[in-house]
């Protein structure tokens, strides 16, 4: 059975109304070289669906995780957690 890379990102520690404000940060992006995670608006929790101020980031391409952990490594709030699982790249060689 081919076990799914699984990432957490905790958003009471990464969000716009948290103390980190991920528009302000960015390493995880920065450091992510297969871009496997994005920063995006959200209109959850927020009262006004015309305004998504409300930002956080989230990962999207789970498959094209290496398991390098730079993401963990730099996160100054210990946000990200990661269960490596089977790469893109090791899938495709099967
Ligand atoms: S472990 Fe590496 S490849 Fe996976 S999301 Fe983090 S920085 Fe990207
Ligand atoms: S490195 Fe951590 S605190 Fe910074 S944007 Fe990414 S998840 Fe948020």
């Amino acid at each position: 059975m081919v076990r799914k890379t699984k990432i957490t990102i905790d958003h009471s520690k990464c969000h716009s109304g948290a103390s980190t404000d991920p528009r302000d940060c960015r390493k995880c992006l920065f450091v992510c070289d297969p871009a496997v995670l994005l920063m995006h608006p959200t209109l959850e929790d927020h009262p006004d669906p015309y305004n998504p101020e409300i930002w956080r980031i989230d990962a999207i391409w789970l498959s094209k995780c290496t398991g390098c952990m730079k993401c963990v490594q730099v996160c100054p709030e210990q946000a990200i957690s990661i269960i490596p699982g089977v790469t893109l790249h090791e899938m495709k060689a099967r």
